[in-house]
Formats: C-alpha cells, sequence, structure tokens
C-alpha cells in the first residue's frame, strides 16, 4: 500500500517535520499548485513559505503523509482525517516544548490533496496562569473571580487569540487554589487533558450539543463549569441561569470587544437584568509577535524594531505574548447596560472611568521593547 512512498520522499517528509517541530510550529501546510507542492510553517500565529517540492513528488509527498497518519492512500477523492503516531528522528529540543500530538488531515482540490500537520506541544508553561503575561491588574482580578462562589468570566477576541490556553489555565489555577472543587468541562473539540477536570466532547451536529449537555449537567452538581463557547441563544441562556445559581462559569465568546460580547448577549434575547446580573467580567485578548532576542534592533525613539535572524527564520519574531483588556461589571455599569445598552453608551461609560484599552496594554510591551508598534496595532485593528 505505501510502495508509492519513494524512500528519497520518506526522508524529506521526515525533515520537514522535524525541522517545522525545531521552529515551533503549529502547522504545516503542504498546499498544491499548478507549479509544484507549497509547504509553509505557522510560526507564532503566522504562516511562511518554506518551500515548493517539485510537481513529480508532490503525490508521493502526500502518500507519504498518509501512510504516516494511517489514511487510506488509495482514496483521493474524500476528505481525511488521522493521528500521525510517533516520528522518526524526533528533535531532542524544541523551541515550543515536547510534542504531545500530531493530527493531519488531507482535502481534496483541482489540483490534488492538500494535507495540513496540526502540531501539538506540551508547553507547560503556558499552562500556568501566572506566566501568561497579563498585566498585574488583570492577573489579580482573574484571580479574584476564581474565589467566587457564583458568577460568569466571558472571555473574547477573534479565533486564534488565545482564549482556550486562558481558559485551561484558569482550571488548572482553580484545581491548585481549591483542590476536590468539582469541575467539569464542555469542549468542541476537547483540546487537550486536564488531570483533575471532568472534560466532555461536545458534538454540535450529533445529539451532545452545547445545550443538552449543560442542561444535563447541572444536575450533576458540578461546582465549576467551563464551556468552550457560547454559539447560540440557547447555550447563552443555560449559562446564564447557571451562573444565576451557584456556579461558577467560565466561556468564550466571538466578539471584537468586551461591550460587543455584552451587546451579543442581549442581541440572543437574554434580558439585560440577567445579563447584569448574571456576568461577572469579561476579558478580551490578543496574542501579539514577541521581537526574537538575537537580532532585534533598537530605533532612534527607544523602541525596537524586528531585523531576522537564523534564531527566528528571518521573521524577526520570536514566541507570544498576550495582550488583554478586562470590564468588571459593578453598579455604574449595570445601571448603564440596563438603562442604554448600546455600544456608544457603554463604551463612553468605560472611557469616563479610565477603562486600559487593548491598545494602551500593548503600549507597555512596546516600551518594554517585547514587541513594537505595528504589531500592536496589527492585532488590535486599528
Ligand atoms: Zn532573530
Amino acid at each position: 500500500m505505501n510502495n508509492s512512498a519513494k524512500p528519497n520522499v520518506v526522508e524529506l517528509v521526515d525533515g520537514i517535520l522535524s525541522e517545522a517541530i525545531q521552529f515551533g510550529a503549529t502547522d504545516i501546510h503542504f498546499e498544491p499548485t499548478s507549479t509544484g507542492l507549497q509547504v509553509k510553517y505557522r510560526m507564532d500565529g503566522s504562516l511562511k513559505i518554506v518551500e515548493t517540492l517539485p510537481l513529480a513528488i508532490s503525490d508521493n509527498t502526500i502518500s507519504r503523509l498518509k501512510v504516516l497518519g494511517n489514511l487510506l492512500t488509495y482514496r483521493n477523492d474524500i476528505p481525511q482525517e488521522g493521528r500521525i503516531e510517533g516520528l522518526p528522528e524526533q528533535p531532542a529540543v524544541s523551541q515550543s516544548g515536547k510534542v504531545i500530538d500530531k493530527r493531519l488531515a488531507v482535502f481534496p482540490t483541482i489540483h490534488g490533496q492538500r494535507a495540513v500537520v496540526r502540531i501539538f506541544y506540551e508547553n507547560d508553561s503556558l499552562t500556568e496562569l501566572v506566566k501568561l503575561g497579563f498585566n498585574p491588574t488583570i492577573e489579580s482580578s482573574l484571580k479574584e473571580f476564581t474565589r467566587k462562589n457564583q458568577g460568569i468570566l466571558l472571555l473574547t477576541g477573534p479565533a486564534g487569540s488565545g482564549k482556550s490556553t486562558t481558559l485551561a489555565a484558569m482550571l488548572r489555577y482553580i484545581m491548585q487554589q481549591f483542590p476536590g472543587k468539582s469541575i467539569v468541562a464542555l469542549e468542541d473539540p476537547v483540546e487537550r487533558a486536564v488531570a483533575g477536570v471532568t472534560q466532555v466532547q461536545i458534538d454540535t451536529r450529533g445529539e451532545m450539543t452545547f445545550p443538552v449537555a449543560l442542561r444535563s449537567l447541572l444536575r450533576q452538581d458540578p461546582e465549576v463549569l467551563m464551556i468552550g463557547e457560547i454559539r447560540d441563544a440557547e447555550t447563552a441562556r443555560i449559562a446564564i441561569e447557571a451562573g444565576l445559581t451557584g456556579h461558577l462559569l467560565m466561556s468564550t465568546m466571538h466578539s471584537g470587544n468586551c461591550s460587543g460580547a455584552l451587546l451579543r448577549l442581549l442581541e440572543m434575547n437574554i434580558e439585560p437584568y440577567q445579563v447584569t446580573s448574571g456576568i461577572s467580567a469579561v476579558l478580551n485578548q490578543r496574542l501579539v509577535r514577541k521581537l526574537c532576542e538575537y537580532c532585534k534592533v533598537k530605533t532612534q525613539d527607544g523602541t525596537y524594531e524586528p531585523r531576522g535572524c537564523e534564531k527566528c527564520r528571518n521573521t524577526g519574531f520570536h514566541g507570544r505574548m498576550l495582550l488583554a483588556e478586562m470590564v468588571e461589571l459593578d453598579g455604574q455599569l449595570r445601571k448603564t447596560i440596563l438603562q442604554q445598552s448600546d455600544m456608544e453608551h457603554l463604551e463612553a461609560t468605560l472611557e469616563s472611568r479610565g477603562h486600559m484599552k487593548l491598545i494602551q496594554d500593548g503600549r507597555r510591551l512596546v516600551s518594554q521593547g517585547i514587541t513594537t508598534n505595528d504589531e500592536i496595532e496589527r492585532v488590535c485593528g486599528a
């Protein structure tokens, strides 16, 4: 079955996997084009073209990946997903820690099959709340939230802004501080195993949906609940009820800022008084790339700019860090939401209280020489 993969392709694929892991890439894309198979690494959130393999070996390269992923090599016409077990000559040291899982997904296109290898790293430091890089005010507010008996913490930001990493860190912190608490997490998909947490895989197209699982779970007497994402009104409604009836709940929601997340709940027809009494705080976060320590250059105004060297594969950046803003609901804000629930009024109220915005948190990292203004503006969409 795997005789289509020539020996040189075997070495080639191993080499690509090893190199990507060494650079701490989270994804490797194998993209078929009319002229060859383009290989890209996703490093620190950005895709970078690494090389284009000749057309003559494109099919064999994909076949070799399918062999490693235990997929059907003779089916080129359907999407397939698998897991790459083990890896010959895995580099001993990776910039992102030990590799814990590698998943392969292939997809047919007009130029042949497209393949993506997703690499999961252990990276212990990222799952500790105190190591995520929040500013001290937000870090202590997050810790304060874990001491409550009920309420909801909503995390917001676009896809890939590190929300699930923050959630995992919060769960871990709760387990360390309050051993014995009953913690349940509903996820789609379960991204990483967290010891001590009952994790439930949600199947949005099957019977085990977020609302079904959540409603039934509330009868299992959990104290802390984590819901991967609030996507629909029904989940939102049950989540709010849970947050009002003696549960500490954390979840995520797609939105550009803190006010936006609160307003989305209202758009889902959640009553304003339920939003104001159920939600404790909203955290909006982004990931910014950190300047490569080996090649960053100091500019005239005292900030730094990227240059590029061997260590960072000429990107000028290495690693990422969190930017965040947090809104805690208090009397004044609750009153605003109950009276005038629109973006303009919410933002004006926040502004009048000296709310520290995402972009201001970013300036802190620029002044410390950790990242650049361009990078802050890129992730904040300014
Ligand atoms: Zn560098």
